[in-house]
């Protein structure tokens, strides 16, 4: 860890070149200079238990020795990048290790250097494939943030254009807890929800749609986890009109939901797309798609990314990959994420202001409400980033209304750190909670 490094005027250097919709967590936002395992350190030596791992981002942890090595042996070889016109041995490596992973038959795989551009790579397939520029998505929904990503965005925060390339309907599914069908059952959410996709098929788009893309457990939307089997059910009816199933796993993919190893894989889904990125290459840019070997080579023109797949990101993705598969960390996901659902679970049987803990393995949301018991508190959740972090955690905001904080700390997580994390949780819940009162 690097000792306290001077501090200068960096945030108001950072607001004056920066664009305002850069927004910055806290009030007095910090600056990460140092990391390892699960901690980092900030620019006054400060140092913090990560529970938010950069949005999922080192999704095995910091300065991970053998992740470490694989990189610098790379550095190290003179050679960070040329071009994807050439051989790179690790890239085919690592395609080979995620067309095995993905479950998908004969798949095929095409790096990018973010979610955003793996969407869009999936999106042009998917309406290639079809001949249709009609796509559907999930209300709340995010999936990045270029002109045909955010097009597909179905959470107002995130979507600042209204101007989409596609035409897009949003369907039920996603963020169920205020949603007309809140009350149901999870069979009748089911049927509700696929009532609602069968009726948009056949009332507004005719039916000549090229995808439906989901997260399987909305992100960005709040952590919302639907019932399992809900995109099953609902991939039936696209099947009947041949309609293909992108799951978005930025978020859900590599182990981090514990009982699977892809977010879909709990709806007995085989999606005929899937795109990644964030945790696999555990902080470097990278993410991809990984498709059905037809709908892949659909496209008749070249297209390379200069920089997707190149050999610093996928030396370093592969010995990700290699590290999380060896270690089972998807096993350690399912275990500390039952610990940490349990634990906040009882917390907030005390604690009012969080009306719901919901999540999955190491993704777990907490909604905060006001004194009413009901409406969301987007002050709460900022209340409660500040407590968390005077006591040395990092989580995070996130759902439709801000009011959602999120924990998904690195997936090599120990028990130690994850009991820490939740007395941390306790204490700064319990002190927002009697605001929340007063
Ligand atoms: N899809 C999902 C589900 C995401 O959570 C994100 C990022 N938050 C993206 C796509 C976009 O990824 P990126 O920021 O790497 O472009």
């Amino acid at each position: 860890m690097p000792d306290s490094v001077p501090q200068d005027d960096l945030l108001q250097r950072h607001r004056a070149v920066l664009p305002t919709w850069l927004s910055l967590y806290y009030a007095e936002p910090i600056e990460i200079v140092g990391g390892q395992g699960r901690r980092v350190t900030d620019s006054n030596g400060r140092e913090y238990l990560d529970f938010f791992a950069g949005i999922l981002t080192n999704a095995i942890g910091y300065d991970i020795g053998e992740i470490s090595d694989a990189i610098r042996a790379q550095v190290d070889s003179g050679v960070l990048h040329t071009s994807t016109l050439y051989l790179i041995r690790k890239q085919v490596e690592l395609a080979e290790k995620i067309a095995e992973v993905s479950g998908i038959p004969d798949a095929k795989v095409f790096f990018t250097n973010s979610g955003t551009e793996a969407n869009e790579t999936a999106l042009l397939l998917a309406t290639q494939y079809r001949k249709s520029d009609q796509v559907l998505a999930l209300r709340n929904s995010y999936h990045g943030r270029t002109f045909a990503a955010m097009g597909i965005t179905g959470n107002r925060g995130w979507s600042a254009s209204s101007l989409s390339p596609l035409k897009v309907s949003y369907v039920h599914g996603g963020y169920r807890m205020r949603g007309p069908f809140a009350a149901y059952n999870d069979a009748e959410y089911i049927a509700a929800c696929v009532e609602d996709l069968r009726e948009i098929l056949e009332v507004t788009t005719a039916g000549d749609v090229a995808c439906m893309i989901a997260e399987p457990i909305q992100g960005v939307g709040g952590f919302n986890v639907p019932p399992d089997g809900l995109f099953g059910e609902m991939k039936k009816v696209l099947d009947e009109y041949g309609i293909l199933f992108i799951s978005d796993e930025v978020q859900t993919g590599w182990g981090r939901t514990g009982e699977h190893f892809w977010g879909i894989q709990a709806h007995g889904v085989v999606p005929d797309a899937m795109t990644f990125a964030k945790g696999l290459g555990n902080g470097l840019a990278i993410g991809g798609v990984v498709a059905r070997g037809d709908l892949m080579d659909c496209l008749k023109a070249n297209s390379i990314s200069t920089f997707g797949g190149n050999p610093i990101s996928t030396a370093g993705a592969k010995a990700a990959l290699d590290y999380l598969l060896d270690k089972d960390l998807q096993a350690n996901a399912a275990k500390l994420g039952s610990m940490l659902i349990n634990g906040l679970r009882d917390v907030s049987a005390e604690n009012p202001v969080v009306a719901d803990v919901r999540g999955k393995g190491l993704m777990i949301g907490l909604e905060l409400v006001g004194p009413d018991g009901r409406s969301p508190s987007p002050a709460a959740a900022a209340r409660l980033l500040e407590e968390t972090k005077a006591r040395g955690l990092l989580v995070g905001k996130g759902g439709l209304h801000n009011n959602v904080v999120r924990l998904a700390p690195p997936l090599s997580l120990t028990e130690d750190e994850a009991e820490e994390g939740l007395a941390i949780l306790s204490e700064s819940i319990t002190v927002v909670d009697k605001e929340n009162k007063a």
